[in-house]
Order: structure tokens, then sequence, then C-alpha cells
């Protein structure tokens, strides 16, 4: 088979995963989440005209020329209703927030005004009708669809849950995802150091990128390169909206993971892909089961990871930003590809007045972590480059917890 381009991968993907169902979840638990179902506003906000400023309500054509000298009627907090109507020549002390007495049709800051005697009030300043007014509906209007499926739940969004009181509410379901790694060389982490074996950690890395997303995976442990052993683990794995099954799925004669998968009904979509590192990755599908057969090497298994499970997990849970934010920066060094792959860098950003500057975080082979542990982001090179001098425009996804886009951003 030849090796598809990251976008076909991507989109082999993403036309394969189903989007999850919808559940209930109260508001403080939702922050992540991403509303199923449009939320609508249920009263007037706010419920009728109110002050935005400390100060007074006055007619306006009272202040048309100033100073002007108002007799104060009564004081308004916030939370209490007016009493009086405001007639010529008169005002209403007023707090932000406070509802506007009938009469007044614009508020006066109080630092425009000037304390007279007990009772009265020195305006300085005219105004124009609705001055320093929010009218009533003005942040929303009842009935009115304040936020539509598919907004993604952050701080501000639970704000204004709570204020339409949509204590509970629908979102998308989190895919329950099984991570597992094969290899007789791995060394498991409870298990005594043997200087003759792997220690295993793409269990542990990928619990951590799957954990970034708000997911809590389940982890199966290590398979022996040995088939019927992997064919149970890969059977319980099947159990999952997503299995992670890391090593194994190279062309090695113990990898085993492709065949076992196909003889347990999953049918493979693709294998193997034009990028750096990465290229074994393989995707497949079961009854309700996304498989990934990610590469086994440290580094690869992430950036596959980053790069085609990130992006699937995010559209399964209802996310319409699906990718990394990608911002420009100038390469701090030069560096040379072989083209014909896309190659993803593991880079550090500093920042100078003109801009971000990648450097490279060291060693790039697939096999050092520290490459990964170290980076800010990932520096997509297209496969037609052939190296790229000191200096040059670059694209990097950051590899931010939470921070999404909707487009790609980068030329692969
Ligand atoms: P494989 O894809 O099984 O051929 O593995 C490629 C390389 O990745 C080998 O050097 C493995 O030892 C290493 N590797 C595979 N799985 C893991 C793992 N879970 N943790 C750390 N290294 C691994
Ligand atoms: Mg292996």
């Amino acid at each position: 088979m030849e090796h598809l381009r990251a976008s076909e991968a991507l989109s082999l993907i993403l036309e394969s995963v189903p989007l999850s169902a919808g559940e209930t979840v109260r508001l403080e638990q939702s922050l992540g989440r991403v509303l199923a179902a449009a939320v609508s506003a249920n009263r007037d906000l706010p419920p009728y005209d109110v002050s935005a400023m400390d100060g007074f309500a006055v007619r306006s054509v009272d202040v048309a020329s100033v100073p002007a000298s108002l007799a104060i009627i009564e004081d308004i907090k916030a939370g209490n209703m007016p009493t009086k109507t405001v007639q010529a020549g008169q005002c209403a002390r007023i707090m932000t927030g406070a509802p506007m007495p009938r009469g007044a049709d614009a508020v006066i800051r109080v630092e425009d005004t000037q304390a007279l005697r007990a009772g009265d009030v020195q305006i300085d300043k005219t105004v124009k009708p609705g001055n320093d007014v929010r009218p009533r509906g003005e942040s929303m209007k009842n009935g009115e669809v304040v936020l539509t499926a598919g907004t993604e739940i952050t701080p501000g969004v639970i704000g204004v849950l709570a204020t339409v009181k949509a204590a509970q509410f629908a979102v998308y379901r989190r895919p329950s995802v099984a991570i597992l790694s094969t290899g007789d060389e791995l060394e498991g982490m409870h298990d005594p150091v043997d200087p003759n074996k792997i220690p295993e950690s793409n269990t542990y890395a990928l619990m951590g990128q799957v954990q970034a997303l708000g997911i809590e995976p389940v982890l199966l442990g290590i398979a022996r390169d040995e088939p019927a052993e992997l064919r149970r683990y890969l059977q319980e794995g099947l159990q999952f909206d997503v299995l992670l099954v890391s090593g194994g799925t190279s062309v090695g004669v113990h990898d085993y993971v492709r065949p076992t998968l196909e003889a347990l009904g999953v049918q493979m979509k693709f294998w193997r892909v034009a990028i750096k590192p990465g290229h074994p990755l393989a995707f497949g599908r079961a009854d309700k089961t996304s498989v990934f057969g990610l590469p086994g090497n440290p580094v690869s298994s992430m950036v596959c990871f980053e790069e085609f499970v990130a992006p699937a997990l995010r559209q399964m849970m209802g996310n319409t930003r699906l990718y990394r934010r990608t911002v420009t920066a100038r390469l701090a060094h030069p560096v040379k590809f072989r083209p014909g792959r896309t190659e993803f860098v593991r880079v550090q950003l500093s920042r100078d007045a003109a801009g971000y500057i990648a450097s490279s975080t060291g060693s790039q082979s697939s096999g050092v972590l520290m490459s990964m542990a170290r980076a800010d982001g990932l520096m997509v090179i297209p496969s037609d480059s052939t190296g790229l001098a000191e200096g040059e425009q670059v694209t990097v996804q950051l590899l931010d917890g939470t921070v999404f886009q909707e487009e790609i951003g980068y030329r692969e």
C-alpha cells in the first residue's frame, strides 16, 4: 500500500469516527464539554432599563443647558424598584445596575456632578437620551438562542449558562478510550528494573495526551508479541469507543497487531502515512471501535496522537475546532529535510520584538522522548521542502493544553 498524505489519512479518520451521543451534565461539571443542544434565554436581561453608572437619573431636556440644579427625589439602589416619577427639575440618585425611574431617560455619572445643599445636585454635563442607560434586553432577550449546539464550554460560556439558569443540559459524551502497549522488550512501570529491558512509556505519554482532552483513559497494560496474548488484549480493547495500540504495526516479523486486528473483524482503513516521525500509523474500524495502530517509537506515537487521534477524539466530542493553534515563527537555525513526507519538528519558542522564534529541541530521533518533553510546539515542514535557512518563516502548532482552531493551518 502507498503511503497516504497526512491530509488523506486525516480525512479517512474524520469520515469514519462517529459523533458521540448526548448526555446530561450539571453546570459544575461542564467545563470543556460541548453543548449538544441549543440553549435559550429564559428572560429579558436586564429585565428593565438600568443605569450603567453610579450617578443621577435625569430628564435629558432638564440638562440641555448646564450647570443645572436638580432636586433629588429618591435613592435607587441595585435591587430596589423606584417608587417615584422624575418630573421637570428633578432627578434620582441611582447606582449601577439599578432600575431607571419613570420620567428619566438618561444617567449622569457622579463625576460630572457636584453636591449642593441638602437634597439638590448640580449637573455639569449635558447628555443625550439613553446616556449610560442599559436598555431592557440588551444582554439577551427572552426566548432567543444564546448558545448554539456545538458551543465549547469555556468559563465565559459557563457564565452565560448560569445566567439563563441552565443547571443541567445536554453535551456530547466523551468517548471511552483504552490504551495498549505491545512488545516483548517492554518493562512495565511497576516491574523491577531489568537492564536488558526498555521502560514502557507510551501508555503514560498517551494517557497524558488523552487526559489533556478531558478524557480519562483505561490503561490495558502491555501485550507480549505473541498472537494469542495480543488477541486477548485487543479483544478487550475492542469494548471501547477508541483503542490506541502502540508498537507492532510495522513490518517486523513479530508485528502482529494489524493481522490480529483484522482477524478480530477490524476493517483496516489505511496503514502508513507520509509523515516523519510516525509513518507506520494504521487506522481501522470495528463495529463500535475506532482503532489507531500507533508506531512504537515514543515520539512517533505522540506525534501521531497529536495529528490524528486528537482531532478524531475532539470531533467525536462535538468540537468544531479540531486542530492545534498554529503560529508563525522564524527559524533560529538552518535545517535540512528529505522531501516526500511532512515533518513535525519539535521546537521551543521564544519571542523578540518581531515575533516568535522557533528552535529545535535537540535530537529529532523518534526514540528521543526528551525532544517532545521540551517542546512548546511542532514545526510543520511541507513535504516538498529540502531545507530551510535561518530566519525563514515556519508554521508551528502550539502544544498547549486547551487551545484549538478550526483550520488545520499548515501546508503539508
Ligand atoms: P515497534 O513499533 O514495536 O517496532 O517499536 C518501535 C520502537 O519503539 C522499539 O524500539 C520499541 O522498543 C519502542 N517501543 C515500542 N513500544 C514502546 C512503549 N510502549 N514504550 C516505550 N518504547 C516503546
Ligand atoms: Mg514492537
